[in-house]
């Protein structure tokens, strides 16, 4: 497999000669399209100075790309007859590493410390769609040293990932993507482009992280549990929101109170916040 996989003809002869069945527990939807891999290696900005870290490398297409632009790629795939196919369209590479494992219950924070003596990562991935929230809540929350992450994702996430206050989209996945990182939509990618197609529209995105966060709280997890307790119950508003939370303990008249002094109407929805409006709100909660 000298050639690059990114074509149909090469994926289904990989395929056909693993007798390879695709597995839809596992969200595998493998890329067949030159100009969208060059697209995402050049939105993910990979130079040789870099350690990526790529989720589900499939059959290694994209992987192939990575390693040519990279100094080193650690790759982490949960299926296992999945490997010996990796082992062989990787070979010509040196700079490749694939673990045979699941990405949720791997310690990433200690493999790159590793891996690359705690210095930032780029993490690229055409990514499973049943699991994005958690592989990107996960990537953001714990402290793995990340520079970007730069993904391909169900349209639909990509766009709550950059809503804004009172739209739609707006909910807890915007507003912690964009606490710690600044979103770009790089490329919207039709069905077309995958083997075998997703029943959605994907947008490759990319999420540069902060050094530091845009607004300032003394109380992060204080202002996620607010967010949280905000959008669990959509319709209803901001008060009735923190007063039904089961993990926040105010009384009717502390969030009252709180709210009134963020200096916003009493009845105002939790989706009308910003992020600022929500860093304050923890701000005046921990006080009280
Ligand atoms: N990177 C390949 C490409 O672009 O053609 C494959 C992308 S495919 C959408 C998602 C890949 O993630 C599959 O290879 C799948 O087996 C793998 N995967 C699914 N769940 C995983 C998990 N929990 N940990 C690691 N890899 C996983």
């Amino acid at each position: 497999f000298n050639e690059k996989l990114s074509n149909p003809q090469k994926t289904i002869e990989v395929i056909q000669k693993y007798e390879f069945t695709f597995q839809k527990k596992f969200g595998q939807n493998f890329l067949i399209d030159s100009h969208v891999l060059n697209k995402i290696i050049a939105s993910a900005d990979i130079t040789k100075d870099d350690f990526v870290l790529e989720i589900g490398p499939g059959i290694g297409t994209m992987t192939q790309y990575l390693a040519e632009a990279a100094g080193h790629v650690l790759a982490v795939e949960i299926d296992k007859t999945l490997i010996p196919i990796l082992h062989e369209t990787l070979a010509s590479y040196d700079n490749v590493e694939v673990i045979n494992e699941d990405v949720l219950k791997l310690d990433i924070c200690k493999i790159v410390k590793e891996k690359n003596g705690g210095k930032p990562v780029k993490v690229v991935a055409n990514l499973p769609y049943y699991i994005t929230t958690p592989i990107i809540m996960g990537l953001l929350e714990s402290h793995v040293p990340v520079e970007s992450i730069t993904v391909m994702v169900q349209k639909e996430v990509a766009m709550r990932m950059q809503a804004g206050p009172g739209t739609k989209d707006y909910g807890a996945l915007s507003l912690a993507v964009q606490y710690y990182c600044e979103p770009y939509i790089a490329a919207n990618v039709p069905p077309n482009c995958f083997m075998p197609r997703p029943k959605v529209g994907s947008t490759v995105i990319r999420l540069t992280r902060y050094s530091e966060p845009p607004v300032a709280t003394e109380n992060e997890q204080l202002m996620f549990r607010l967010i949280r307790a905000s959008f669990n119950q959509r319709r209803k508003t901001l008060a009735n929101g923190l007063n039904n939370a089961p993990d926040l303990h105010y009384t009717k008249e502390q969030i009252a109170q709180a709210i009134e002094a963020l200096g916003v109407s009493a009845s105002i929805r939790g989706e009308a916040l910003t992020l600022q409006q929500f860093a304050k709100l923890a701000d005046i909660l921990a006080k009280q």
